[in-house]
């Protein structure tokens, strides 16, 4: 202010008066951005910086209904991470949850939600065309499977299970249906190092003790050699 008190020449009162009022203005839109900081953080996981639940939710639902068909819901969760979290730390657990987001964000890019459910199960939508659906599975699990080196150096061996859904083929957009499918999917191939693709039976498939019991004749893709 005192700057702006001391300028004379082309600088008038009205200057001032505008300035004056710029002074809270600016104040005030530092805050809203302080604001708006916040809330974005308040939808994120603070481990992995992902989308929590209910933000996840709520983006999966727009990217739903707005493309309907060309989306894929795809759900992951790491295999036998409990004995990363035994014999290295929960340090070392923190890492590689951190870095299977990081794959994930990769791998799906900025148009996709992209969820940390809990623990280590994570949800992904996004748009994938029909024709490269398999390759692009195939390679979500082979990302899965790299190594994560740890901040000491240490490289550790990681897994992760993958189940995918289409509204084209269960026949709905349902958000909850399709996540029940993809999930169901994913404990047809649990620690089997390959993607499957629902059918319409995943949907009704019973769980057992939170898992969902296997069905035949399901579509899976291994990883490459
Ligand atoms: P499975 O192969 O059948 O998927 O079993 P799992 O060992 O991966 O274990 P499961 O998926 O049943 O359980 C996930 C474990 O993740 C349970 C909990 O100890 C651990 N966990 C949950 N949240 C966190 C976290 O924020 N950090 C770390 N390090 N571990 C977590
Ligand atoms: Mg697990």
């Amino acid at each position: 202010m005192d700057s702006v008190l001391h300028t004379t020449g082309r600088f008038g009162p009205r200057t001032l008066v505008i300035t004056a009022a710029a002074v809270p203005l600016t104040g005030w839109a530092v805050h809203a951005v302080a604001l708006h900081k916040q809330l974005a953080a308040t939808r994120k996981d603070p481990l992995t910086g992902l989308l929590r639940r209910d933000s996840y939710t709520a983006r999966a639902r727009q990217l739903l209904a707005r493309h309907g068909d060309k989306v894929t819901v795809v759900m992951v969760d790491a295999d036998k991470f409990k004995a990363i979290n035994d014999s290295l730390g929960h340090e070392a657990g923190d890492t590689v949850l951190a870095s299977i987001a990081a794959r994930l964000t990769a791998w799906a890019g900025p148009r996709a939600a992209i969820g940390r459910l809990g623990g280590d199960e994570f949800a992904v939508v996004l748009e994938l065309a029909a024709d490269r659906r398999t390759q692009r599975l195939e390679q979500l699990v082979r990302m899965l499977h790299t190594p994560v080196v740890l901040d000491g150096g240490r490289t550790v061996d990681v897994a992760a299970s993958v189940g995918a859904a289409t509204p084209g083929v269960l026949g709905t957009r349902d958000l909850t249906l399709l996540q029940r499918a993809a999930d169901a999917a994913l404990y047809d191939g649990k620690h089997s190092g390959r993607a499957v693709l629902a059918t319409r039976q995943h949907v009704t498939v019973p769980s057992i003790n939170g898992r969902r019991a296997g069905r035949p004749g399901t579509a899976v893709w291994g990883r490459a050699a």
